[in-house]
């Protein structure tokens, strides 16, 4: 596969075989090229494989290289018509992403990610994480063979991704501080220590997320939504969702890209400041407080991609309170049977929040991507519902409390 890595604000090259993040000269992002004109159609629409390694075609991987996979990818995208009517609006799908390997969309990365450390032979990988980026990078590791270390902000990391992280033998450590801190320390360690860094400013990780884009168009065969709606955290995965649809735009396999339309928590939202105020960067917030622990992140490192991606698509950026991230993540579980994490159902509540407010018409064509699973964070489902009601082993007493209950 041909392809080059270069920084999206200077145009400096980089070599495949060296282990960069961000750009030496100018600290920009990278960004991986392909020369889109050696590639196949065909390839791409034919393809016998299934889930992230299908579009092989548009993914950065040496020939020799065999890649490191627990058949990510390939998941439903859901008609919502109760939801969308609830809602209001006429046409609305869930792409959800929770039914990944490991419960999240981070497995789509990390396949690449984690192929991507054994051709460069690094010593091992290591992440910070709000949680499920250590899930799925302790899971991938542990197929590879390979020594993992992960940093999760103490105390704000929800059950099942701890849980996950442990069971696959990463070695954790609950740091002090919250995710910004983490991901700071984290990557001054991976360049001191020869460690390889599987954020989502890791540019390989990006190209595997782009599948779910390829995905979508495939699932509503090659037309294109009107608009993709998606929690924004890191902003990475809207940037690579945004790429995926300009590469099939590009390759003339569909005729244009839906807009791009990025929901943060009210607590931690410097995408949509800068959104809304026409900056091309961000402000960092200091301390960053949400529910949605897996969008909890004050200092986005992807801002600038995500920033292009909204802009450009002629998109929209809205932040949600944890009330209306709870109301949506019981709505999408009760009216659709789609159980997310909280971070998932903001992309419910700002697509409800716009629709609402007159910035979304009625009649658009709306893919909704959820992010995680429900299980990820079971005490916040918990927390949310009425608790079991206990009753006597005694078919009579369970008649009674059944029937004032119906
Ligand atoms: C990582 C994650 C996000 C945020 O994605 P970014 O690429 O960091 O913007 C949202 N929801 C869930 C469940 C996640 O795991
Ligand atoms: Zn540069």
């Amino acid at each position: 596969m041909e392809y080059r890595v270069e920084c999206i604000r200077c145009g400096r090259e980089f070599p495949r075989d060296e282990i960069v993040y961000t750009c030496t000269r100018c600290k920009g992002l990278l960004d991986i090229k392909y020369d889109y004109s050696s590639i196949d159609n065909e390839g791409i629409l034919k393809s016998k494989g299934r889930g992230v390694w299908r579009y092989r075609a548009l993914l950065p991987f040496e020939e020799w290289s065999r890649p490191v996979t627990i058949n990510e990818g390939d998941t439903p995208l859901y008609r919502c018509d109760r939801l969308a009517k609830a809602i209001g609006i006429k046409n609305l799908w869930v792409k959800h992403e929770g039914l990944n390997p490991t419960g999240s969309f981070k497995d789509r990365g990390m396949t690449v990610g984690v192929t991507k450390a054994l051709e460069l032979h690094v010593k091992g990988v290591a992440c910070a994480s709000t949680g499920n980026t250590s899930a799925s990078l302790a899971i991938f590791a542990a197929k590879a063979g390979i020594p993992c270390y992960v940093l999760l902000p103490k105390g704000k990391v929800a059950l099942g991704k701890v849980a996950q992280a442990m069971m696959h033998g990463a070695k954790v450590f609950s740091l002090r501080g919250n995710f910004d801190d983490a991901l700071r320390v984290v990557r001054i360690l991976c360049e001191e220590e020869n460690l390889y860094l599987l954020n989502s400013v890791n540019p390989y990780r990006l190209e595997g997320q782009k599948t779910i884009a390829f995905e979508i168009a495939e699932q509503l065969n090659w037309n294109i939504p009107d608009r993709v709606v998606l929690p924004v955290g890191n902003a990475g995965n809207i940037s690579a969702i945004y790429k995926g649809f300009l590469e099939l735009e590009r390759l003339g396999i569909t005729s244009s890209v839906p807009m791009m339309t990025g929901i943060q928590a009210e607590g931690a939202q410097p995408v949509v400041r800068a959104f809304r105020e026409g900056r091309a960067e961000i402000t960092p917030e200091p301390n960053p407080e949400t529910i949605a622990s897996a969008i909890r992140i004050g200092n986005p490192v992807n801002a600038m991609k995500a920033l292009l991606a909204i802009r450009d698509s002629g998109g929209l950026a809205e932040s949600v309170t944890d009330a209306e991230i709870t109301d949506s993540q019981l709505l999408l579980a009760r009216l659709e049977g789609i159980g997310v994490e909280p971070a998932s159902a903001a992309s419910i509540a700002g697509l409800r929040k716009l629709y609402d407010g007159g910035e979304i018409e009625r009649g658009e064509r709306i893919v909704c991507i959820t992010t995680g699973h429900l299980l990820k964070d079971p005490e916040r489902a918990i927390a949310i519902c009425e608790p079991p009601e206990e009753v006597i082993a005694d078919v009579d007493a369970v008649r009674h409390a059944l029937h004032l209950h119906t």
